[in-house]
């Protein structure tokens, strides 16, 4: 658990690395199912399956603790004001950001994995991408949010 929190703040490459290492594990069992992966021999599933997790991680670590990833449009704030409201009413509104969808922070874009993925799979296709791998990365997001989580009790506990 430690190893997932560490992640987030970057402390050591051993940790990234153990982390990647434990989402490669899950992610191998995940995609059994997504055969044009599952069917990769060697060293393109084992890039594959990699890069997977090194995606995930990286969506995980942007969330607003990264300067530079925060979003330019509300600045980190995952909020803007609603323009069109406060045209009609006057009144200052805020609303999601369009641009990070209220994330305030900017996500990797997909296509970047979505295309080195589609060459390395060559029976992959963008819709199996979309409706198979991207849900797959996102669940690995999940899982290291609520690692971090835990990890945050942990500490927290520890220090009580
Ligand atoms: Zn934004």
């Amino acid at each position: 658990m430690s190893a997932f929190f560490g992640a987030k703040i970057g402390s050591s490459e051993q940790d990234r690395e153990r982390v990647i290492q434990s989402l490669m594990q899950t992610l191998l069992k995940k995609t059994t199912k997504v055969k044009p992966i599952h069917s990769l021999k060697g060293r393109n599933k084992a890039t594959a399956i990699r890069m997977m997790a090194v995606f995930a991680l990286d969506i995980y670590s942007r969330s607003a603790a990264t300067p530079d990833a925060r979003c330019t449009r509300c600045k980190g704030r995952g909020k803007t004001v609603d323009r069109v409201l406060f045209q009609k009413t006057g009144e200052q509104s805020w609303k999601d950001c369009d641009k990070c969808k209220g994330r305030g922070f900017n996500q990797p874009k997909w296509s970047t994995i979505s295309t080195v993925l589609l060459k390395l799979a060559p029976d992959l296709n963008h819709k199996q991408f979309q409706r198979q791998i991207q849900p797959l990365i996102e669940d690995m997001v999940t899982v290291l949010n609520i690692a971090e989580a835990e990890a945050d009790r942990a500490l927290h506990h520890a220090s009580h």
